[in-house]
């Protein structure tokens, strides 16, 4: 513990200055509260970035990993080892999918999805031009192949070439997707909720449009449930809402609880036409660290019941958010579902959420007008009505 300037000012001198971070050094949590290294206390509404879904510092679940620590770290993917093993049943069955690969992240997870789906088109036909069509103001990870698959501009375009054969239809919008199929195409890419994009959830109408357009035409659809999955909405995947399975599903953030691990997973389809042994691989993926952490999470969703959880609370905070809205003319909508919502304003939030961090509160923007909640899952209703009494004095 100490003063954050100092560490500030050292940090900016070794650290490649890739983020414009909030001038804080964050030391320890508790629940829903963060701690900076001079004792000032924060209620956190994001949750560092839909990561964090029991909160800080839940004993079972740090017992668990601990134990893990003093037992095997690694063994590389030449072995078997048993908490990659439970994790893998545990996150079976709470996706109803049916084979797992465990990555380190989610752009590595979004990364092997689109190779499993270029591998599927090319064992069908052997030729390598298929095409993939993706989102506008998607997010899908930072790598060339995870960025070549985002729906922003300004995020690839200094580091084009992108991967090759992408293109991007409207989200919602099922006619622009009808209007860019055609023999070449292979897979369609998509957030089942977008998140970095604006909180903006698919349709019922849209998801179930996708995935007839899919199965006619033998295509893969991908749902990328990085950051709205692993309970957000209120089921373990936001698809499970509307029962349009995937056949690859990709997840991550708060998989882990902290612990940093991503997984794809495929249906059995996939799992036996696409990638097989030496077509992909990873160096820590899969190993008991990650795997322990999986399973603790999941064990302890199940323990506190977490997806009711959502669901009260995340209609809680709907109506709460709602309230506020319809008094504040520079709220343009309200959008969201679950412990995954999204005021827009007419104008910047930044501002907005400066303030809030000032008075004890962590926001999160989703671009630039857009203020997104994303607290722990473990949120209760004290917790909702403490921050909106604090945002609303700094509206
Ligand atoms: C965060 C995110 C990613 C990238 O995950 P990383 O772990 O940062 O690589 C991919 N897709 C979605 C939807 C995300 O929210």
């Amino acid at each position: 513990m100490g003063k954050m300037s100092e560490y500030i000012e050292q940090a900016e001198k070794d650290l490649l200055h890739l983020y414009n971070r909030y001038q804080i050094v964050l030391d320890h949590g508790e629940g829903m509260r963060l701690f900076d290294t001079e004792g000032k206390s924060y209620l956190d509404f994001m949750s560092g970035i839909g990561v964090f879904a029991l909160g800080y510092g839940d004993k079972k679940f740090n017992d668990a990993v601990h134990a893990q620590v003093d037992k095997l770290l690694h063994t590389s993917n030449y072995f078997y080892n048993e908490p990659a093993i439970e994790a893998a049943k545990a996150i079976k069955k709470a996706s109803r999918m049916d084979r797992v690969f465990f990555t380190n992240s989610g752009a590595e997870a979004v990364e092997g999805a689109i190779k499993a789906a270029r591998k599927y088109a090319y064992l069908k036909d052997g030729s390598t031009d298929h095409q993939i069509i993706a989102m506008d103001h998607s997010f899908h990870g930072r790598t060339y192949g995870a960025l070549s698959v985002t729906g922003k501009e300004a995020y690839r375009k200094p580091f084009e070439p992108m991967i090759g054969n992408i293109c991007f239809a409207q989200y919602n919008n099922i006619d622009s997707v009808k209007a860019l199929i055609n023999d070449k195409t292979c897979a369609i890419i998509m957030e089942t909720v977008q998140g970095e994009g604006g909180i903006y959830p698919a349709t019922e109408s849209f998801l179930k449009e996708i995935r007839k357009i899919c199965d006619e035409k033998d295509l893969v659809l991908i749902l990328d449930e990085i950051q709205c999955g692993m309970g957000r909405t209120g089921e373990y995947y936001a698809w499970q809402r509307y029962d349009v399975k995937p056949d690859i599903l990709t997840t991550a953030k708060a998989l882990g609880g902290g612990v940093p691990v991503g997984a794809f997973l495929v249906n059995e389809k996939l799992a036996q036409h696409s990638l097989v042994a030496g077509d992909h691989g990873t160096t820590y993926g899969g190993n008991p660290l990650a795997g322990a952490a999986i399973c603790a999470s999941f064990k302890r969703y199940e323990e506190l019941d977490l997806l009711d959880n959502v669901k009260k609370t995340g209609a809680f905070l709907y109506e709460k958010l709602e309230e506020i809205k319809n008094k504040n003319p520079h709220i343009v909508d309200h959008r969201g579902v679950g412990l995954m919502q999204g005021l827009e304003f007419d104008g910047p939030v930044a501002d907005i959420i400066a303030k809030a961090l000032n008075k004890g509160l962590i926001l999160i923007n989703a671009g630039p007008n857009i203020i997104r909640f994303l607290p722990p899952l473990i949120c209760g209703e004290a917790e909702v009505t403490e921050m909106c009494g604090i945002l609303k004095e700094c509206i």
